[in-house]
């Protein structure tokens, strides 16, 4: 029986959304899949079209992550008047954002991959450009190993770091496709193989550094071989690196103030402690202030505000070294600036800010526009 109500509601349903997202999201994920195989397949044999397709896949699954919140979000309109409306989406008539323009979208809509994610995956984006347009020169049986082995390094840091946001962060898009990524998990392990002649060649030293006792070695995240170098006594905040792939975390250790066992915070300041006690950037800044000198008699506002991760009052400098750190997205500093405007320290650039404001303020022109 015709049900008024049900009708409407699927009328606002049609307007709110695209009702049949998934017709978009799915394919564009396959697409993304086919590349991505091809990408392992093609690699000892045409590297050339490994890099390209590489890439490719690595921009969809971006834009994969874009158009199951929105197709829109994917669009490049030249003015606010053009419209791109659905018909033209799907003829595929339409100028789609490129991977800066991704991860713009991405940021804005909460979804901010890392700096370190970003600089990797633009690294395979403008590898793509340079094969397409100056790759045309034969190759020594050489230069071609030296070739594969840097591609390998590269492939397999960008692979880690994708494969983590798809099953991790954005596995509730990506859920129908895990066991899909594992599969190509496995593919990849032909590029470790290639990794092995620089194992090898690696072996006496990392034997060397491992007898001097200032060094313990881990499986690498990246490239699976034992050779991700940890400090013995680490710092407080101290980097991990892989001596095959060149892979690096950046590490910050505390005692948990609940059990006081060691919590390894990786790459940003969330963390969990085998106790049960979850940790966030904001219970960095407390535990990492309260003893420290640097922060006698200091109010709040003294905490530095990120303008990589925007993280607010995230910002605290170490008491033993004239260095400082986002407890958010662990990036390092040497100084912070006031904002002209606000007066709080900033990680950013500002000049100019007393006018333009910083990313937590709108300064005199946004203070005047409210007006
Ligand atoms: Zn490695
Ligand atoms: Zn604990
Ligand atoms: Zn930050
Ligand atoms: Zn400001």
């Amino acid at each position: 029986m015709f049900n008024p109500d049900e009708f409407l509601s699927h009328i606002v349903d049609l307007e709110d959304c695209c009702p049949n997202i998934d017709e978009m999201f799915a394919p564009l994920v396959e697409n993304g899949l086919d590349f991505l195989e091809r990408s392992t397949v093609e690699f000892e044999e045409f590297p050339k079209y490994s890099v390209i397709h590489f890439a490719a896949a690595v921009e969809l699954f971006l834009k994969a992550r874009l158009i199951a919140k929105d197709w829109k979000l994917i669009v490049i309109t030249k003015s606010e008047e053009e419209i791109v409306n659905r018909h033209s989406f799907e003829l595929g008539d339409f100028q789609s954002v490129n991977l800066g323009g991704a991860f713009k979208n991405l940021a804005k809509n909460g979804w901010k991959v890392s700096k370190k994610e970003e600089a990797v995956f633009m690294k395979i984006g403008n590898h793509r450009n340079k094969m397409i347009h100056f790759f045309h020169r034969a190759h020594t049986a050489e230069e071609s190993t030296a070739l594969l082995t840097e591609i390998a390094r590269e492939q397999l840091k960008a692979w880690y770091l994708l494969h983590r946001l798809l099953t991790d962060k954005w596995l509730n898009e990506f859920r129908d496709f895990v066991e899909r990524f594992n599969n190509v998990d496995e593919l990849f392990r032909k590029h470790k193989k290639f990794l092995e002649v620089v194992f090898e060649q690696k072996k006496p030293e990392i034997q060397e550094l491992k007898t001097g006792g200032n060094y313990f070695f881990e499986k690498c995240p990246s490239c699976g071989f034992e050779s991700f170098r940890h400090e013995s006594e680490p710092q407080l905040h101290y980097a991990v690196d892989c001596m095959v792939c060149k892979f690096s975390e950046k590490h910050l250790r505390i005692n948990c103030p609940k059990c006081d066992e060691i919590v390894d915070f990786v790459n940003e300041g969330f963390a969990r402690c085998d106790c049960g006690k979850n940790f966030e950037p904001d219970d960095l800044v407390d535990i990492l202030t309260e003893h420290n000198p640097a922060y006698y008699g200091k109010e709040a506002e003294d905490l530095g505000n990120c303008s990589e991760c925007d993280g607010f009052h995230t910002v605290i400098q170490l008491d033993d070294q004239e260095k400082y750190i986002c407890t958010s997205c662990f990036g390092e500093f040497n100084s912070l600036q006031s904002c002209g405007w606000c007066n709080e320290p900033n990680t950013g650039d500002m000049e100019f800010s007393y006018i333009s404001g910083c990313n937590h303020c709108e300064g005199q022109a946004g203070w005047e526009a409210d007006d």
